[in-house]
């Protein structure tokens, strides 16, 4: 679980979210917390602590570690469930807010069914996400289109994290939702991004007249 080289989970639901947002929280060490991280991160301590429990022919696991040296992912899963006469395995993420258009939920739940895969050598089908705000399941198919994106954003998190590099800001809609805005200053890096791009260019008009 310590090793330094593995990926932590969330880093790729941070990367899908904006790659600048990961590399704040995982390169440069940047995190602060507003009312959304807070209630986020006090869902999962409610949920990480609940005692492990059998309902209707299913075991239910809280705060369960996975560890996956092949793909080189580590982290925790908020819950496990496990269906006790076929042995079947369905991880299931709790997230604090509602369902989003974007796919970063559904790339953490994807990558946490694949370190089980690679722990169990069991093949998982689905998982599902947990929607506090609107108190909503969401079963999520664990298809090839889900698994090529998430082993995408592996390589792309894992040479994210190894360059140590910041990429630039790409301010939008969801920056409003981001706890980091004022680390990041979204809009001015933006402009101080356009100012580099001017710059550059007329250096190379005058290098050319
Ligand atoms: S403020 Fe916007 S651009 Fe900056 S890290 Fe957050 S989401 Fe990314």
């Amino acid at each position: 679980m310590d090793d330094p080289h593995l990926i932590p989970l969330s880093a790729l639901q941070h990367y899908a979210f904006c790659p600048r947002q990961c590399a704040l929280i995982h390169n440069s060490q940047v995190w602060s917390e507003n009312w959304l991280t807070a209630q986020g991160q006090l869902l999962h301590q409610r949920v990480d602590q609940g005692e492990p429990e059998t309902r209707k022919g299913v075991r239910y696991e809280r705060g369960v570690l996975v560890s996956a040296p092949r793909l080189g992912l580590t982290g925790k899963l908020d819950l496990l469930e496990k269906e006790l006469a076929s042995g079947t395995l369905l991880p299931v993420e709790y997230k604090r807010g509602k369902p989003k258009s974007h796919d970063a939920d559904a790339i953490q739940l994807c990558a946490q069914a694949m370190c089980l895969e690679e722990m169990t050598g069991q093949f998982i089908t689905r998982g599902a996400l947990w929607y506090w705000q609107v108190r909503h399941r969401t079963d999520v198919e664990l298809g090839s289109t889900l698994r090529e994106r998430t082993l995408q954003v592996i390589e792309q998190v894992s040479r994210l994290l190894s360059s140590g590099e910041l990429p630039h800001a790409k301010p939008g809609k969801h920056c409003s939702a981001c706890s980091l805005q004022e680390w990041c200053q979204p809009e001015s890096q933006a402009k101080d991004c356009s100012m580099d791009y001017l710059t550059d260019l007329f250096s190379a008009e005058e290098d050319n007249q």
